[in-house]
């Protein structure tokens, strides 16, 4: 595996040196099995395969946990070496924004949303640094989790207003035994957090049982879940936890959604650890 660290060699390589189809899976590191399916899913579909470890600073709003972001670039770089990664891109945030850099990129509407109301200019700095990091490695094909669902569908919008030659693919979430969402954060958390974390995954279950089985209405949701997400002994910030338009993102309300298919989606914070999950249902 190769590593390259300045955005300039990784584009010069990936213009003259790359031949067939080029897959990419953009990372921040601290890999885990929810990376990894990416990865390889990515090897089985492309002919050369980039993968790219950068903490993205712009993404993180003040007070967040960009400084304590886990950084484990030696375990990272062995597993995406075992996995088939042809090229790591492992640039610092000063050759992505030098000094002067004056760009940004705004997706607007579905942004406005969930993470997005939470986390203000959180989606901007994704979406800045995902175009810079597909102009530089120029993938037919770029890889992304549907744990991250919003991140998806704003990527996605990005790529379709802009006309980027790449197409975005999205892969289903992997959890832990217990239905946990895999994540870098997930090692936040204390024994008695984790176990709580599981509530997400439950919640999601049962709002999926009850609405597959008439039982429960799509106006319910709401309460249906946040009775379940408040049970356990821990407090949690409940950031949001409803059902949602997979394409707009609107809040559902009443009955007479007419759609095939609904997200249900949650944030909430468990003492200092922000956990989001989701799930996308056929009722
Ligand atoms: P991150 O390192 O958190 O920026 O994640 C890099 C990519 O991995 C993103 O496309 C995430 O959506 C994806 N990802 C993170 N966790 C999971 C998971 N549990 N299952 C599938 N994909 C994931």
């Amino acid at each position: 595996m190769e590593v390259i660290t300045s955005p300039k060699d990784m584009q010069k390589k990936a213009v003259f040196d790359f031949h067939g189809q080029t897959g990419f899976v953009p990372t921040m590191g601290a890999l885990h099995e929810g990376h990894l399916s990416l990865i390889k899913q990515a090897r089985q579909e492309c002919d050369t395969l980039v993968s790219s470890i950068f903490i993205n600073p712009t993404q993180f709003l003040p007070g967040e946990d960009f400084e304590k972001y886990p950084k484990r670039h030696k375990e990272d770089m062995e597993l995406l070496k075992t996995n088939g990664v042809d090229v790591l891109f492992l640039p610092t945030p000063e050759s992505m924004y030098p000094d002067g850099f004056n760009t940004v990129v705004i997706v607007s509407n579905i942004t406005e949303r969930l993470c997005g109301l939470i986390r203000p200019g959180h989606f901007q700095g994704v979406t800045t640094v995902v175009l810079k990091l597909l102009n530089i490695v120029k993938p037919q094909r770029a890889y992304f989790g549907q744990k991250d669902y919003q991140q998806t569908l704003v990527i996605k919008k990005m790529a379709e207003d802009l006309n980027l030659f790449t197409e975005i693919v999205v892969c289903p979430t992997v959890r832990e035994k217990d239905g946990l969402a895999l994540s870098s954060r997930n090692q936040y958390l204390n024994p008695e957090e984790r176990k709580e974390a599981t509530l997400i995954y439950k919640s999601m279950i049962a709002v999926k049982e009850g609405l597959v089985t008439k039982q429960l209405q799509l106006s319910d949701v709401p309460k249906k879940l946040a009775k379940i997400l408040e049970s356990g002994t821990l407090k949690k910030n409940i950031q949001y936890a409803s059902i949602y338009d997979p394409s707009t993102l609107e809040e559902i309300k009443d009955n007479s959604f007419k759609g095939n298919r609904v997200l249900i989606a949650i944030a909430l914070k468990l003492a200092n650890t922000r956990l989001i999950d989701n799930m996308l249902i056929n009722p």
